[in-house]
């Protein structure tokens, strides 16, 4: 069991510097307020009056020991309270394809497809549109909502060649399939090129935040957070929703972590990828040390509180949780990247959809 340590302050009057709603008591030193009655009064605040919690009060959440079963589960719980309250039981699924694949200009450092890393990753140009449209329909047709083109490189900025090529693409899948949504993953774009894909029948572009402000020049140096921010602002212009999450595991913090969920909260992202790293031989990231899978499942739990109405989608690595990966269906989680990701390895759509039917969602 751990507690919230309430501080007295010099003038001998006890004060919380958050969670200030826990009536005070008498106290000479400090006071002991129980975490599981501080994670109930967060979820039905959130549930009940839509209220927003804090940088300081998911920290807190946070300070939960990885090892701490009774506590987490208490948090585990009440995140998947929040997810039934404002997401119901409805569980979405996306696919992807690697459209174009590596001899990035990029240095992110997770990335196989970076030309400054010696990876051994496939190369090749942008791919035709029939074998696009021969992969959209076969995971339409095995129960996918979604499908996204994801091509490696900065951006679309002057490539009008790629943009042309990829709006053909798009145009040729929409007029073959049915219920299947476009998504669209292009990198850095102006709002000209994002309103293009949008007229040929894109409705979601993905552009992750991949980490916090603070974090993210540890993470890339050739462009920056905010060329990130500006192209999800610039997608939401033209009318697009916007898919952005990021990758646990890079070297961040939990506070890392959180801060970026608090951007997220602020740029109303409706769906929030969830990677966890899958260190690829040859990056700079290729020895970094795991992340506990608790310390995964608390932050996803954490993320379900802070984005309650949003689309949080287990992605890439989600592997590595081995047999935990069933909680963070039940701790948050409502969606999900299924098929085979980028470079990695993924499942398959019969085994996700037997999995989460089992848990009770409906897909
Ligand atoms: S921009 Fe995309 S493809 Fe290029 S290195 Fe970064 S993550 Fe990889």
């Amino acid at each position: 069991m751990i507690y919230m340590l309430k501080e007295k302050n010099s003038a001998g009057g006890g004060k919380f510097s958050f969670f200030n709603f826990l009536k005070e008591k008498e106290s000479n030193q400090a006071e002991l307020i129980n975490v599981k009655e501080s994670i109930l009064y967060l979820k039905n605040k959130i549930i009940n009056e839509k209220y927003e919690i804090t940088r300081e009060e998911a920290i807190f959440l946070s300070q939960i020991p990885n090892n701490d079963m009774k506590t987490l589960g208490i948090l585990f719980d009440a995140a998947d309270q929040i997810r039934e309250a404002f997401c119901g039981k409805y569980f979405n699924l996306c696919t992807i394809i690697n459209a174009k694949s590596g001899k990035c200009s990029e240095n992110c450092k997770y990335c196989a497809q970076s030309v400054h890393f010696k990876t051994g990753a496939d190369i090749y140009g942008l791919i035709s549109k029939e074998l696009a449209l021969y992969e959209a329909k076969k995971n339409e047709n095995e129960g996918a909502h979604r499908f996204s083109l994801v091509t490696s490189g900065r951006g679309l900025n002057g490539n009008e060649k790629e943009l042309d090529k990829l709006v053909e693409i798009y145009q040729y899948i929409g007029k073959h399939i049915n219920k299947l949504e476009l998504c669209a993953s292009h990198g850095i774009c102006t709002k000209e090129a994002l309103q293009k894909l949008a007229d040929a029948g894109v409705l979601t572009y993905h552009h992750n935040l991949e980490s916090s402000r603070r974090f993210y020049p540890n993470v890339c140096t050739s462009h920056t957070y905010d060329d990130r921010i500006n192209t999800i602002k610039n997608a939401k212009a033209v009318g697009l929703d916007v898919c952005s999450g990021g990758i646990f595991g890079l070297g961040e913090t939990i506070e890392d972590r959180i801060d970026m969920a608090l951007d997220l909260r602020e740029l109303e992202i409706r769906s929030v990828p969830i990677n966890v790293l899958t260190p690829i031989p040859g990056t700079p990231f290729e020895n970094n040390e795991e992340v506990n899978p608790f310390e995964i499942l608390k932050t996803i739990s954490i993320y379900r509180f802070i984005l309650p109405k949003s689309f949080l989608r287990y992605c890439g690595g989600r592997i590595k949780l081995g047999k935990h990966a069933k909680t963070g269906l039940r701790c948050g989680i409502n969606s999900a990247l299924t098929g085979n990701f980028l470079t990695t390895t993924g499942t398959t759509i019969e085994t996700d959809k037997k999995m989460i039917k089992e848990l009770g969602y409906e897909i």
